[in-house]
């Protein structure tokens, strides 16, 4: 049974991802080119996203959590999966079991990987995070001298690569880019002969001293700017349509939504939408977002509601807003990057936020 003639509706170009990872890895070649899956794929969903990813090569995957590692391996049995919050106690036995790879965030989980690699009788996987700055996960300087002192203490780990993570890549002057990339390049040169990854979308951007042998890309396979205040390189992937269920006339004075924290000055008319901030549609953009109809803009009129949206819709011909219609609250007029804008936010938290009563839609080669 479906119920979408009734719902707003969420399309998600498949296609549109496909290419910007083959975009970002043309970039990056000779570098590998991995994609970062984690939160359900930035809310676009991970069960869809990540095969359409492998299907035009992409082998190396990354996500947060163990949960969203054992998701994937469902999913996908043959790719590499790697879990960036670390191998918490007791935890390995599932690494091993669905073949996951441990982001090893210090030298505690570099010693109890090595214990059970060692007793499961594997050369097992593993990466090994280095911080340089931005100080959340990963081996502190003391921590890496001490492996450029002791290279044994990797013995017995498959170390794929050493990663670290920058934390100003999408502001190209900030001096801590500069220092970032020299640490990892010091920690490098204690640990010969292992493979580096530094770059998340937006460094993959700085330049190929930023590429180093494999690059991890999340937001700007889902259409974010990685270069912002720059024309975007990316495709939009994303489409919101929300639903009308009514439109209305409004007299002169008469206010719209919860505080009637917009009044008409005019007689004005107001179309209602099926959407709300119950299904991620910040409450933060009240009185602050545009929608789109036919190539028209509306302003958004009222504060969001938990399932409501109301958008000024006077100046629109006749009959192009009837219920049971359409309006675009997000896509290549109005982007996740502008919605973030309007809300104080980025649009990563735009894309996370993406709720689960929309009907979606999937379009394109992987669908
Ligand atoms: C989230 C994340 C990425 C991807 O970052 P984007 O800015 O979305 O490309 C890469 N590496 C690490 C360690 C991350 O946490």
């Amino acid at each position: 049974m479906t119920t979408d003639a009734a719902c707003s509706l969420l399309t998600i170009d498949l296609d549109a991802i496909a290419d910007n990872w083959r975009r970002l890895r043309d970039i990056a070649s000779p570098a590998t080119c991995a994609a970062v899956v984690k939160a359900d794929a930035y809310g676009l969903g991970i069960a869809q996203v990540a095969p359409a990813l492998a299907d035009v090569g992409c082998s190396l995957f990354f996500v947060a959590t163990l949960d969203e590692g054992l998701r994937l391996r469902a999913v996908l049995p043959q790719v590499d999966i790697a879990v960036l919050s670390g191998l918490l106690p007791g935890t390995a036995g599932i690494f091993l079991r669905d073949r996951l790879i441990p982001v090893l965030n210090d030298l505690g989980q570099v010693a109890r990987w090595r214990a059970e690699t060692t007793k499961a009788g594997q050369n097992a996987p593993a990466i090994l995070h280095i911080d340089t700055g931005m100080n959340r996960l990963g081996l502190d300087p003391q921590e890496a001298s001490r492996l450029a002192l002791d290279a044994t203490l990797l013995d017995g780990i498959d170390i794929r690569y050493v990663m670290t993570h920058m934390a100003c890549a999408d502001m190209p002057s900030d001096p801590l880019n500069a220092e970032q990339l020299e640490r990892f390049k010091a920690a490098m040169a204690g640990l010969p002969g292992l493979k580096a990854s530094l770059a998340a979308s937006s460094a993959i951007f700085l330049g190929r001293d930023h590429h180093f042998d494999l690059v991890r890309p999340g937001a700007a396979l889902y259409g974010i700017n990685p270069t912002p205040g720059k024309p975007n390189p990316m495709r939009q992937c994303v489409r919101l349509e929300g639903r009308v269920l009514q439109v209305r006339y409004v007299d002169s004075g008469e206010g719209v939504g919860y505080g009637a924290s917009r009044r008409f000055s005019r007689p004005g008319k107001i179309a209602t939408i099926a959407t709300g901030y119950a299904d991620g549609y910040l409450r933060a953009l009240s009185n602050g977002s545009l929608a789109h109809v036919a190539g028209h803009r509306i302003p958004m009129m009222g504060r969001v509601s938990m399932d409501l949206l109301t958008f000024d819709v006077t100046d629109l011909p006749e009959g192009l807003v009837l219920p049971g219609g359409l309006v675009e609250l997000l896509g290549d007029t109005y982007t996740p990057d502008d919605a973030a804008h309007d809300a104080g936010t980025i649009g990563y938290e735009i894309l996370t936020s993406l709720g689960s009563r929309y009907a979606r839609r999937y379009i394109g080669a992987g669908a």
